[in-house]
């Protein structure tokens, strides 16, 4: 355990104060250890940290212990047509799907290129161009942080909805130990989203969809690399609304031209959060000193170096209030924040 430790170099925004306490967990046992040791100190505070690109960290830090679920491994096995892996918490997501592309199975190709561990996959329960973690999620096998003992949840168990789940929901109640998922073997890759159709050609295989995701989302600043010259962001600072038909028609009334809506199964509507930002009147480069909005992508709040936490909640809370201002929708910020509330 280490004392006083900075966080902003574990976080892709490259922001954030220390940690009190920091500890790496490679396996199961130490966890238990980190969790016994604060609850015996007066029951301190601790925080569980994945890869670190949804999280904002306050630029005082944390007042607690920090675990850095550092766990590795991939199990395969293979049974009927499907192809199940337990992945390890602290396996890299993307790796993951590397791999199960690299096997032929389909079930998590549009998940390419999402950054963050394994374990962090269900917690929003991470979704891009119509696929969701969700639907391949066989097992959770999570540590319950009461009773300090393993358990096995399944995906009912889970409660998954649009970016969300129980973990997300009872932040504080489980960690997540590894991930059990389902994939079919030789399977069809899942394309739903015109804008994934228009770059593929006919009968795509799950590679070729891994592939096209990839560039999809490097266009979009959206993939994290190692000489990528753009500055680093969250991901998706703000989640798609979701509204009612009569709400989103009056949004739509106050806009020239055609606005993206999309219709869900329960008759609500998503809209675009990223076309709200820019229809509010902030665009894509935006900047408020050392943070602003991407040059690729309005959803995304970049920090371009030498800034601070109450730099970006700065402009997070410009942005909430000129799409509040402009089309009376409220955005609920997407990723977790330590050691400080909710901004907005
Ligand atoms: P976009 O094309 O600017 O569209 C804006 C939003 O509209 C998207 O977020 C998407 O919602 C929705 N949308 C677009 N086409 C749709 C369709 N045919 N049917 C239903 N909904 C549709 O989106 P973008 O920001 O560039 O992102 C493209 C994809 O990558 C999205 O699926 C997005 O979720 C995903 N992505 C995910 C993450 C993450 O998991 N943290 C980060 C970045 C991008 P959905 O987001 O619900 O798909």
């Amino acid at each position: 355990m280490k004392p006083s430790v900075a966080l902003a170099r574990f976080t892709t925004l490259g922001l954030g104060g220390p940690a009190a306490l920091f500890a790496e967990i490679e396996e199961g046992g130490d966890l238990v250890s980190g969790l016994e040791w604060a609850r015996g100190k007066n029951s301190m505070p601790v925080f569980i940290l994945g890869g670190g690109s949804n999280l904002v960290v306050s630029d005082e830090g944390f007042a607690g212990l920090v675990l850095h679920m550092r766990t590795r491994g991939r199990d395969f096995k293979e049974n009927a047509g499907e192809l199940r892996v337990e992945v390890a918490a602290g396996e890299t997501w993307d790796d993951v799907v590397a791999d199960v592309v690299s096997r032929d199975a389909a079930g998590i190709e549009c998940l390419s290129g999402i950054p963050g561990s394994a374990g962090a996959a269900p917690v929003q329960n991470i979704g891009a161009y119509g696929q969701e973690v969700a639907s391949v999620i066989r097992q959770v096998r999570v540590l319950d942080r009461i009773s300090l003992r393993e358990r096995q949840l399944d995906a009912t168990a889970c409660c998954f909805g649009y970016r969300d789940s129980i973990f997300k929901r009872e932040p504080d109640r489980f960690v997540i130990l590894s991930v059990t998922l389902g994939l079919a073997k030789a399977g069809r890759p899942s394309v739903r989203y015109p804008e994934l159709m228009a770059v593929l050609g006919d009968n795509p295989s799950v590679a070729d969809v891994r592939i096209a995701v990839r560039a999809l989302r490097r266009k979009k600043a959206m993939l994290i690399e190692e000489a990528d010259p753009e500055p680093r962001s969250a991901g998706s600072f703000f989640t798609n609304p979701i509204v009612t038909t009569a709400v989103a028609d009056a949004i739509a009334a106050r806009v020239d031209g055609d606005m993206p809506r999309y219709p869900l199964p329960d008759g609500r509507v998503k809209l675009a959060a990223g076309w709200l930002i820019e229809r509010a009147g902030i665009a894509k480069g935006f900047r408020m000193g050392p943070v602003g909005v991407s040059s690729k992508h309005a959803l995304a709040l970049v920090h371009h170096g030498g800034g601070t936490t109450a730099d970006l909640l700065r402009l997070a809370r410009h942005v909430h209030a000129a799409v509040r201002d402009r089309f009376g929708v409220a955005l609920v910020p997407e990723p977790v924040f330590l050691g400080l509330d909710r901004p907005t």
